[in-house]
């Protein structure tokens, strides 16, 4: 049960004269390409007056819309799977979920996710079949599909709506929006207009010109301009109250979007705030917003297969997801450690911190300083931004390879077999790179896959006992418990 129901149980506003019923917060879930955007464009687009609709310079997250006279705001965050997260909250944060399966691809892995989300956090939800225009949708295999994973339509075994829908053309998209209405009279949503406002963090940003602004939906009490507000981590004073269509108001009142000027500085998206004219002592205990992580000790070359990274992105909601997907990835069989993360452009100080702590450093939608981007270039040290995730992989990609060849040590490719008794083989080959010398460590390669180590015994070149090799074919003894074979690679360990 999200928070607000918990907490409206009971509470209809026919007895209880200070409550008043709010409109629903409904988000769309559901598989990547299945028609969330469409769907919300759409919606955006014909349910907003279009003399309103002009004033939209800037999403911000969220949109209210009038379906015969009754208000619905709607969560309009990045579909992207990278935002899983967000969409977590988004589902929490959510009086009704829509959940959009495409009738021509059915339930996918991200449906499942989103079934699973909805259910947790008891989000009641109603199934919008889309795409019902194409050649190939099949609405009662889509349906079928749904009943496999335990969603019992009605008419279907269950009681969960649904409607067929075409979000590129509109088609059932009313009807769809009636089955939003209908469930929300079951719901019994309603607010104290008196108590001081509640609400959730939607997204942040910093803005060169107007400083933090911070969008929020309001579940709770009146939200005015100049209240305090507060989060968990962060504080503030409402300088300038927007509503969502970006004009400016005194006031406004559950279910609605808002923009917010005045935090001191970024909370975290989905984190609960309260606001009010709060005295000191009623303010939640501050936190650092953007807290370093364990900064390492100087030029940490400890963990070999770990490569520090700083990140920086344009607001909280994408860093979140940066820092979740550079956390679960490996490259090269190296891992990324987070030492540092946080909202805005690239400065010294993360350069410096670069320095020292010998960290990539990661930029997604912002920009580099001027001397920042001098003093990387000074001090050797790697900066990869990008507005596409995918580009910082394939760029942080590169540059690992390359740091791994620059630390690469000499290296051999085996050409033939001449010997091998138990540990000692003796085998021809030719020099890739480096040198060879005597008594080295080595390791050996079979394509990507490390198979061992041994030690350099003896070399020999034009039939010659020699003490190093620098290029050409040569024989070499070597003791491994590795048996090499032609092909294999065989690189001298650097001395740590
Ligand atoms: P999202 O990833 O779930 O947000 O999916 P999008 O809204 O971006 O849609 C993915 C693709 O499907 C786009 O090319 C849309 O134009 C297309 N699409 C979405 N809804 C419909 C629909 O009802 N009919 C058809 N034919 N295409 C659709």
């Amino acid at each position: 049960m999200s928070p607000n129901k918990a907490q409206n149980a009971g509470k209809s506003p026919l007895n209880n004269p200070t409550q008043k019923p709010r409109p629903p917060i409904v988000v769309v879930l559901g598989h990547v390409d299945h028609g969330k955007t469409t769907l919300l464009d759409y919606i955006r687009k014909t349910k907003i007056a279009e003399r309103e609709a002009g004033g939209i310079t800037q999403s911000i997250g969220a949109y209210e819309i009038e379906k015969n006279g009754q208000k619905i705001t709607f969560i309009d965050t990045p579909g992207h799977e990278a935002f899983t997260k967000m969409r977590q909250r988004g589902a929490h944060v959510a009086d009704i979920g829509i959940l959009v399966v495409s009738a021509d691809d059915g339930v996918k892995p991200q449906t499942e996710e989103a079934i699973e989300i909805l259910k947790n956090s008891n989000t009641p939800f109603i199934v919008a079949i889309n795409k019902i225009d194409k050649n190939n949708a099949d609405i009662e295999r889509t349906k079928q599909d749904l009943l496999k994973h335990s969603v019992l339509l009605e008419g279907f075994g269950g009681n969960i709506s649904w409607h067929p829908i075409s979000a590129k053309q509109g088609e059932g998209v009313d009807e769809l929006l009636d089955l939003v209405i209908l469930m929300w009279q079951l719901e019994n949503l309603t607010y104290n207009p008196d108590s001081p406002a509640k609400g959730f963090i939607l997204e942040t940003e910093i803005d060169s010109r107007r400083g933090n602004l911070v969008s929020v939906v309001v579940t709770e009490g009146t939200l005015k301009a100049g209240d305090d507000i507060t989060t968990p981590t962060a504080c503030g004073k409402i300088k300038v109250l927007e509503n969502f269509l970006g004009k400016k108001v005194d006031q406004l009142f559950p279910s609605s979007p808002a923009l917010v000027t005045g935090f001191e500085s970024l909370p975290s998206i989905g984190q609960v705030f309260t606001a009010g004219k709060l005295e000191l002592e009623e303010r939640p205990q501050m936190e650092l917003a953007v807290k370093p992580k364990n900064i390492p000790a100087i030029d940490n070359k400890e963990n070999q297969n770990e490569t520090n990274v700083i990140l920086k992105a344009d607001v909280s909601g994408s860093l979140e997801a940066l820092s979740q997907i550079i956390a679960s990835m490996e490259i090269e069989g190296k891992k990324f450690k987070i030492v540092f993360e946080g909202v805005g452009e690239i400065t010294d100080s993360d350069v410096k911190l670069a320095t020292t702590t010998n960290s990539f450093v990661i930029g997604f939608n912002t920009k580099v300083s001027k001397s920042a981007d001098n003093l990387a270039r000074g001090q050797n040290v790697r900066i990869v931004t990008s507005e596409i995730i995918y580009k910082i992989i394939e760029a942080l990609e590169e540059a690992i390879k390359a740091e791994e060849k620059e630390e690469q040590g000499p290296t051999m490719e085996v050409l033939a077999i001449f010997s091998q008794k138990n540990k000692t083989q003796l085998i021809g080959g030719k020099i890739l790179s480096g040198i060879f010398t005597l008594n080295q460590k080595i390791n050996i390669r079979r394509g990507e896959e490390a198979l061992g180590s041994g030690r350099v015994l003896s070399l020999q070149q034009k039939k010659v006992t020699v003490k190093k090799v620098s290029e050409g074919e040569f024989g070499m003894i070597i003791e491994s418990p590795v048996t090499v074979q032609v092909g294999d690679v065989i690189m001298i360990e650097y001395a740590k």
